[in-house]
């Protein structure tokens, strides 16, 4: 099946808060691609063993904190697929491109209600937006049994047979060796997927062959990587990564560093061996001048990784997450993982900040701002916040970000604005409501027209109605349902959507039901109206956008 693809000049930049102004002069059209029909899984030649259980190693969840260890490992150990990665990286030089090689041994579980009969893999750097990157899946085999994987869209995504029914819960070997190559800043790839040699970083996210999400009962995620929005949806697996570079680079990176070892390859490098628990994916970003601060919160160290020059930003980076840890850890449920990163990258076109599983990171570009004085807000600080919070909100809960694309980061963005409530008082938090949510959603709705909240994220029109949609309309729709239901059913409702979703997938009604259970209120109405429907014009009038503006002036005024 043909494939069209959107031009780079038309690529939207949807992702961290920051993104908005510049997409706002964007409006660019998007093209919408066309789903793949039923893959092709190919011939097994023989059929593997199959075990009844996944990896039970308490090892495997040394980046818990102490506290919750127990508790996680008790609840899903056995239940997650696991990978062992191990990775050579060949940084860039003048005359090559950023290459690395490496062997996965993963274990992986059917989390689903029925039996698969294949394991799907996205491959997401083979779109053409990585430029040069790309990743090559080889030697695959299901336990001990050769396979070829079948490559689809645009060969972004590889079905590998199993040559078994899998039931559910049931886990069968699958071991590959994958190799790739990163391109020097690709102009569409926001900085996941980048060397920058410029700043020196060296930023990798979705960089090996990952399981497709998948969702009990659904199909696996095998649309094209998503033109607007994160592009990654994954189920939360067990990762025990070691990444081999030469000595002087440092490795920021998911989960906790349980060993390094020099020497071992003959050469002047370093192999680094981290562990996630359960996490989404494994993210590290490696540089050799990166440099780092840290300050406990809790039972977590939350570190701030920057180039030098930057130490002024670095610090508030770092004060900005630990207020964040801190003020939200008592409204939404502890955040269970040792160690936080908050680590300065150099993202693309217009993204300002992307979160990862246990790691975010914030645009370099950034870091230079001026101290503000409240009530005005720091937008660095503001960005920080917003990437935090999609620890609790993408992190332990998932939900499907190309159906649902508002379900994480609406949420993440009012929540990012009640942080200036929590920290700074009523009118840091009016500032912040007022001139990142409400007024570039009454902006557009009565400049351009109302946007339906939920919605397929590349079904939206443009790449504006998304970001207004998700993020300011999301925002001021769960504004709504906050002012409906009273602060504390607002917040008993996301601790118990934290508490039953962590680790899994949730759907939107989810979390309609967890508002619902915490307010005794049906919330059915409310619920289509901000969220379903196109009814701006019915809940706010033009005088209500000058009065928020006359008011926002008024307060920076003061
Ligand atoms: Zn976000």
């Amino acid at each position: 099946m043909s494939q069209s693809r959107p031009s780079k000049a038309s690529i939207p930049l949807a992702r961290g808060l920051a993104t908005m102004l510049a997409l706002m002069a964007l409006m660019a059209s998007v093209t919408t691609y066309r789903t793949e029909a039923a893959r092709d899984v190919g011939t097994p030649a023989a059929t593997p063993a199959v075990q009844r259980n996944g990896d039970t190693n308490p090892d495997l969840y040394a980046a818990l904190t102490p506290n919750s260890r127990d508790a996680i490992y008790a609840a899903t150990a056995g239940t997650l697929s696991r990978y062992y990665v191990d990775v050579a990286v060949a940084p860039a030089t003048a005359d090559a491109l950023t290459a690395f090689r490496g062997t996965i041994d993963l274990l992986f579980v059917n989390p689903t209600d029925r039996p698969l009969n294949a394991a799907v893999f996205r491959l997401y750097a083979n779109d053409p937006r990585y430029g040069d990157g790309e990743i090559v899946m080889r030697d695959v085999e299901v336990g001990g049994v050769p396979a070829t994987p079948v490559l689809s869209v645009a060969d972004t995504v590889a079905t590998v047979a199993l040559g078994t029914a899998l039931a559910p819960g049931e886990t069968v070997t699958v071991t590959y060796s994958f190799d790739g190559t990163v391109a020097n800043d690709p102009a569409g790839s926001y900085g996941m997927f980048t060397y920058s040699p410029s700043s020196g970083t060296l930023a990798l996210a979705h960089w090996y062959p990952i399981l497709a999400g998948i969702e009990p009962d659904q199909d696996w995620n095998v649309e094209p990587v998503s033109v607007n929005g994160d592009p990654i949806y994954s189920n939360t697996s067990l990762y025990d990564v070691t990444i081999t570079m030469p000595a002087e680079w440092k490795i920021a990176a998911s989960g906790v560093e349980t060993d390094v070892s020099t020497g071992s390859t003959g050469r002047d490098e370093t192999a680094h061996r981290f562990v996630t628990g359960p996490s989404r994916d494994f993210t590290f970003v490696a540089d050799a001048t990166l440099d780092r601060i840290s300050r406990r919160v809790g039972e977590t160290e939350v570190v701030s990784w920057y180039n030098p020059g930057d130490e002024s930003g670095a610090g508030a980076v770092l004060a900005a997450g630990v207020a964040t840890v801190d003020e939200y850890e008592p409204l939404l449920g502890d955040y269970p993982y040792a160690q936080l990163d908050l680590v300065e990258v150099s993202v693309g076109n217009g993204a300002a900040g992307i979160e990862f599983p246990q790691l975010v990171f914030i645009g370099g570009s950034y870091y230079a701002e001026a101290p503000v004085t409240p009530p005005d807000t720091s937008y660095l600080e503001s960005l920080v916040v917003h990437e935090v919070l999609h620890q609790w909100f993408y992190g332990l809960v998932g939900n499907d970000q190309y159906a649902h694309g508002f379900q994480d980061e609406g949420l993440v963005n009012y929540l990012m604005t009640s942080f200036y409530r929590l920290h700074y008082g009523e009118d840091a938090f009016a500032v912040a409501y007022l001139s990142q949510n409400e007024i570039p959603y009454l902006r557009y709705l009565f400049g351009t027209g109302d946007v339906v909240t939920d919605y397929p994220t590349d079904d939206y029109g443009t790449a504006s109605a998304y970001v207004v949609a998700a993020y300011y309309k999301g925002a001021v729709a769960f504004g709504a349902v906050r002012e409906a239901i009273g602060d504390e059913a607002f917040f008993d409702g996301l601790h118990r959507y934290v508490a039953e979703f962590r680790f899994a997938v949730a759907t939107p009604d989810d979390l309609r039901a967890c508002f619902e259970a915490a307010s005794g209120d049906d919330l059915d109405a409310l619920w289509a109206n901000w969220f379903d429907e196109e009814n701006g014009t019915v809940d706010f009038t033009p005088a209500d956008l000058d009065a928020d503006q006359q008011r926002l002036d008024a307060l920076l005024a003061s």
